[in-house]
């Protein structure tokens, strides 16, 4: 048959998670954590099921987790949202950035993104017929020349993705790239999709800059988040789409028709368990103190480190071990060495040769130390 996306094979995510089950290697690939929820979490999600949450949740979402995630927001930002019409709970934040570019692209539309680039924006902006223009972001800060963004825009530019904290790089928009991204798009009828499933993963004391604290920028965005992030359960695929009410209503002819509705029970229990901002006010700190003992471990390697502001993730340059590609690479760092990371080249869409690979340390400080002494003899 004729293939939709004739380029896409399946995710460096599952490549590299199979392959380190297959060589029992740790698993720093793919994100996620290799510790347990909070328990407390998975007795409401019990009580849930027991109280009888076990039929379709209503199509936009748990109207308490609505509200709770509305009053989250308020906590955290002081900014309203209002459940009825700019909250819709989705299956993670994946499928509330299909469903945004799902609403909003239409053949021959032009989206940009910044390239190394979370690996789901490029094909699912092409399933729709979108074209893909990209930034290139360089190593080792991965900063934004606005100036160099607005020459990718033309008549067809229809909506900009921005991720930060990013994946995989870990840097973050700043006050003075929110302002010039204003700057940038006023007058236009450009969209947005602010992927900010990091917004908590944050270090060295800087403010997640959410474009909802920019009134030009809030009216035309989608911003996405993610309970997998925030709660250490990302196998719940649950997250939620903020975006004004016309944006709202968009996201919403298409997400009745996607989903309909997501995880009934789960909804129930994440509305109770935010409730409480304890729940999840240390969630930075904890990540904060993670980033520090990783990064202390990797000096004795012979990995060179790039920044991490931001996310669960830390880059690291090989170029002085090895002249190989960073496939090749990670590959035998499995095979021969028992540690998996994901090689950088696969958040571009041409293949490249920085000699970067990505290390996930959302771990164990057990898990991670275990890692370094295997990296150590790199
Ligand atoms: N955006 C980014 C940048 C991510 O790293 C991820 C994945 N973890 C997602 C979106 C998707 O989140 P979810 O697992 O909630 O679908
Ligand atoms: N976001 C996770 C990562 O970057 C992976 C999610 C997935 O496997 N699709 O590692």
């Amino acid at each position: 048959i004729q293939s939709k996306l004739p380029g896409v094979s399946t995710t460096i995510f599952s490549v590299m998670s199979k392959l380190a089950a297959e060589y029992n290697a740790i698993n720093l690939s793919q994100g996620f954590p290799d510790y347990p929820s909070d328990p407390k979490l998975t007795e409401l999600v019990n009580k849930a099921m027991k109280d009888g949450f076990n039929q379709y949740a209503p199509m936009p979402g748990n109207v308490f987790l609505k509200e709770a995630i509305a009053e989250k927001v308020e906590n955290c930002y002081n900014v309203k949202y209002n459940p009825d019409t700019e909250i819709t709970v989705t299956a993670g934040g994946t499928q509330a950035i299909f469903t945004a570019l799902a609403s909003i692209i239409n053949p021959g539309d032009e989206v940009i993104i910044f390239e190394p680039a979370y690996d789901c924006y490029a094909p699912t902006i092409k399933l729709f017929g979108g074209l893909v223009k990209t930034y290139q972001l360089a190593p080792p800060d991965y900063g934004i020349d606005w100036d160099m963004v607005k020459k990718l825009f033309t008549s067809s530019t229809r909506m900009i993705i921005l991720n930060s904290p990013q994946n995989p790089t870990g840097s973050i928009l700043s006050e003075s790239d929110m302002k010039s991204l204003i700057k940038l798009i006023s007058g236009t009828d450009i969209l947005i999709i602010s992927d900010e499933v990091y917004e908590h993963l944050i270090y060295d004391e800087q403010k997640h800059k959410s474009v909802m604290l920019y009134p030009e920028l809030r009216e035309r965005s989608f911003i996405v988040a993610s309970f997998g992030k925030l709660l250490h359960a990302t196998g719940w695929k649950l997250g939620y789409c903020l975006a004004p009410e016309q944006l709202t209503k968009e996201f919403r002819k298409v997400h009745q028709f996607n989903v309909f509705s997501v995880n009934s029970p789960m909804q129930q229990a994440i509305a109770e368990y935010i409730k409480n901002p304890d729940n999840y006010t240390g969630i930075t700190n904890f990540f904060e103190t993670k980033r520090n003992y990783f990064r202390g471990l990797l000096a004795d390697t012979r990995f060179e480190l790039l920044p991490c502001k931001g996310s669960y993730f830390q880059c690291a340059s090989y170029a002085k071990i090895s002249d190989e590609k960073d496939v090749d690479f990670s590959i035998r760092l499995i095979k021969e060495f028992g540690v998996a990371t994901i090689p950088v080249s696969a958040f571009y869409q041409k293949a490249n040769d920085h000699k970067i690979i990505r290390f996930c340390f959302a771990k164990e400080h057990a898990t991670l130390a275990l890692a370094a002494d295997k990296l150590r003899n790199v």
